[in-house]
């Protein structure tokens, strides 16, 4: 079998190392003999509906959203047929805020999303920066966040998962990220699919099950590594969100 990823904005939207999550799929499909392409997608470059078979981009400052916004805009219809065709897409942070239907800054003008989710984003001057847990229907998830924005979703939208520790979307309805079909945003960096490999398989699973038309089952892998690593991220975002630690700061 094989895939193509395609990477949008590699070079404008990675910030906190999300590029990170490219190498884990890459990883998780090499692992499993699946050959896989890997499309770096700038501005201006093409990106035809059918060439790719996961769609994956990252954070950023806001002025690179605003650089990348109006080329962004331009893909709108291409993105939104991908995601009416069951194609994966995973957006962390600024990229998640830009596939909403607008974000609009502290300074500068209001950015148009894409309108994947029905939600919108507004800066706030308390910025949203620390280790985070939700839980999901792929359990529990943990990443990092650090964003000025506040998410809210329409009443209809589904998020990704509910707070356990952390902000998440705003930092006030418990709700993090947003899901449709298979396109799923969040606030996690860490970034997200190293941290949470049974999420990565899930990705790649379903983007082998939509371009094969048929139920692909991936093998396991041996993930103890993996899950060591996990289990002290989570460990150590209990612990640093633990209530008596606000005594001793
Ligand atoms: N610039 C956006 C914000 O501050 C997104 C930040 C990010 O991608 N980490 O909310």
């Amino acid at each position: 079998m094989r895939l193509t990823l395609a990477h949008l904005y590699p070079k404008q939207m990675n910030i906190y190392g999300d590029d990170g999550n490219i190498l884990a799929l890459i990883y998780r499909l090499r692992q499993r003999n699946i050959t896989v392409t890997l499309k770096n997608i700038g501005l201006k470059n093409p990106l035809p509906l059918g060439s790719f078979d996961l769609l994956f981009s990252g954070g950023g400052q806001d002025s690179q959203q605003q650089l990348i916004a109006p080329d962004l805009f331009k893909r709108k219809s291409v993105i939104q047929k991908a995601v009416q065709n069951h194609i994966p897409l995973l957006a962390i942070c600024g990229a998640y805020q830009l596939l909403g239907n607008y974000f609009q800054p502290l300074n500068g003008p209001k950015m148009p999303g894409i309108s994947i989710f029905d939600a919108y984003t507004v800066a706030s001057k308390q910025r949203k920066i620390g280790n985070i847990l939700i839980k999901s229907i792929f359990g529990e998830l943990v990443g990092f966040e650090n964003h000025s924005g506040n998410t809210f979703l329409a009443p209809t939208a589904q998020p990704l998962g509910k707070v356990i520790l952390g902000f998440g979307n705003n930092g006030q309805d418990k709700t993090e990220g947003c899901q449709i079909n298979n396109a799923f945003g969040c606030y996690l960096h860490g970034p997200l699919l190293p941290k949470n490999p049974h999420f990565c398989d899930y990705l790649i699973q379903t983007a082998l099950s939509v371009k094969y038309r048929r139920q692909v089952k991936l093998t396991p892998l041996d993930d103890r590594l993996e899950t060591q690593a996990r289990a002290a991220a989570v460990k150590r975002t209990r612990k640093l969100h633990h209530p008596l630690l606000k005594y001793f700061q």
